[in-house]
């Protein structure tokens, strides 16, 4: 029976055969976590930090604003786990939205890539999240790698960051979990780079879908052909998701698919069990999990996972919902 979703809040995500879903929350800024709370999230999957800085190319934050803001989130959580995304800027998300960028600034010096040549700036958020991981559960999250040497600058700086406050006499969590968000197809197609080093995997499908299907994600022109379940996508969700098994690393999905209901069932059939999303999507995938039968979905998800045709994909997905 269909419950009212508010009744839902303090339910348990499980399967009905008694598979345990985690449930985290998209975020952009402290007072997100609220409303997070409120829909009963297990913790935030994806605070997209970028939102403390966008608009302020004159006025960056200070390591001691950003801690405040960060430290806030990890109060408002209490204990349960904060993701924090570092710094995602560019492209879509500008510092400054008044500057005239690259041509193409979604292939551009953005996110990872901005915080690698700008080691000061990287190395004071670095310091601020650090310095939140005291005051509860927090991992930190690198967006757009792509390249096994930004890997290795990205862990290199954080201990370097780490150095600094142990200089200082500041705490720390030092067991503060780095994940990589996987998000640019060549990642996906060399995922045992990252899960040697990494200790968890968030799939960013937005930029995913961008990128393998080479559609700019705000151009309406293209909008048309930005599709979730092209076969390739749906490989690369699906490797990703089956190498983090292997490796014993969690694999989440926070990008925009984790909060669609009618995707629930095909992702919970790839194998994943943490999903992250805006909170105001939580409860209806919520009863969607809590509808789904993980033995009727598996030979229906593998069929699609074995089609190149699309409509049939698009039908499989279809009965899915219903079986
Ligand atoms: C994504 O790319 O799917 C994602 C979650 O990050 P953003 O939408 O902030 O780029
Ligand atoms: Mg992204």
């Amino acid at each position: 029976a269909r419950k009212k979703l508010s009744k839902l809040k303090k339910t348990p995500a499980v399967t009905k055969d008694g598979t345990a879903i985690t449930l985290l929350a998209n975020i952009e800024l402290p007072d997100d976590c609220g409303p997070a709370l409120e829909a009963g999230a297990n913790g935030v999957g994806l605070f997209r930090s970028e939102f403390l800085f966008m608009g302020r190319a004159a006025n960056m934050p200070s390591e001691d604003e950003q801690f405040e803001q960060y430290r806030r989130a990890v109060v408002a959580m209490k204990g349960r786990p904060v993701t924090i995304r570092t710094l995602d800027i560019g492209a879509d998300k500008p510092l400054d939205p008044t500057e005239h960028t690259a041509l193409n600034p979604a292939l551009g010096l953005r996110a990872i890539r901005y915080c690698l040549s700008e080691p000061q700036l990287f190395l004071t958020q670095l310091r601020a999240i650090l310095r939140a991981s005291a005051f509860g559960k927090v991992r930190i999250l690198i967006p757009m790698l792509a390249h096994a040497f930004e890997i290795d600058q990205s862990l290199a700086m954080i201990e370097q960051a780490k150095a600094q406050l142990r200089e200082a006499n500041v705490k720390y969590d030092a067991s503060v979990e780095v994940g990589a968000m996987i998000e640019i197809p060549a990642a996906a197609l060399a995922l045992p780079m990252f899960v040697r080093k990494m200790n968890f995997l968030s799939i960013g499908t937005n930029d995913l879908i961008q990128y393998t299907l080479a559609i700019d994600r705000v151009d309406y022109e293209v909008a048309h052909l930005y599709n979730p379940l092209h076969p390739a996508i749906l490989q690369l969700i699906s490797m990703t998701i089956a190498a983090g098994q292997k490796a014993g690393i969690d694999v989440a999905v926070c990008g925009e698919m984790a909060g669609d209901t009618k995707l629930t069932r095909l992702l919970l059939g790839m194998g994943l069990r943490e999903f992250s999303m805006h909170p105001a999507q939580l409860l209806a995938v919520k009863q969607e999990i809590l509808n789904s039968d993980l033995g009727a979905i598996a030979p229906l998800t593998r069929k699609i996972l074995r089609s190149t045709d699309p409509d049939g994909i698009a039908d499989a997905v279809l009965a899915l919902q219903t079986s």
